[in-house]
């Protein structure tokens, strides 16, 4: 099955000023059930994540990669490719770690997964006593999903107040690119042939 290069979120540094309106969007639009920024009581997990240092300040997220390290290293197949990019299968995903560490963006987290708005749950069994064990929150790969469910398209775009954030299309941007090398080469062309 062949698909189109996949779009992603693509964040302007120079522009964003670090108010997290994309980080709170993110979780608002992740939170199912009717639980709003609001009336939030348990933890928000944003699927980009605001890096600040002295020199710079601006969201990073997934980049739905075309051969995507984090897919190729699932050892249990919870990570593919689809038609809506990269996403994460949370029924299949067990937790450990490997498609963080294979990520060379740092986009993969372990986050809180809510289903109808509830956490998902695992049994954590007593290492003394292995009858007894206890139900806690499961924490769970989880990455942009490009808000594939959502009709209005990516949250974290439509809160940014400095719009810093853009769906980036690969192939429009090739083609914007292909048209500038074009005319600059017209330009040069031109210049040369003058020259000759
Ligand atoms: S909402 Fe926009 S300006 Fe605010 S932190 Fe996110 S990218 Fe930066
Ligand atoms: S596109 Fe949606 S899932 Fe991805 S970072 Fe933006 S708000 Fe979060």
């Amino acid at each position: 099955m062949s698909y189109p290069l996949t779009p992603f979120i693509l964040a302007n540094a120079a522009k964003c000023i670090g108010c997290r309106a994309c980080e709170l969007a993110c979780a608002a639009a992740h939170l199912r059930g009717g639980v709003s920024v609001g009336s939030l009581q348990g933890p928000l997990s944003p699927r980009l994540y605001l890096i600040r240092t002295d020199d710079v300040c601006v969201p990073v997220g997934c980049r739905h990669c075309e051969d995507a390290p984090c897919a190729a290293v699932c050892p249990n197949g919870a990570i593919h490719r689809t038609k809506s990019g990269v996403q994460v299968d949370a029924e299949r995903c067990v937790g450990c770690k490997t498609c963080l560490a294979a990520c060379p963006v740092g986009a993969m987290e372990m986050a809180q997964i809510w289903k109808n708005g509830q956490p998902v749950l695992r049994r954590v069994t007593d290492p003394v006593d292995p009858d007894s064990y206890s139900v806690e929150p499961a924490l769970l790969a989880s990455k942009c999903d490009l808000c594939h469910e959502r009709k209005s398209g990516p949250a974290c775009v439509e809160a940014c107040p400095k719009d810093a954030l853009t769906l980036v299309d690969p192939m429009k941007i090739k083609k914007r690119r292909s048209l500038e090398a074009a005319l600059a080469l017209a330009g040069v062309g031109a210049r040369a042939g003058e020259e000759l």
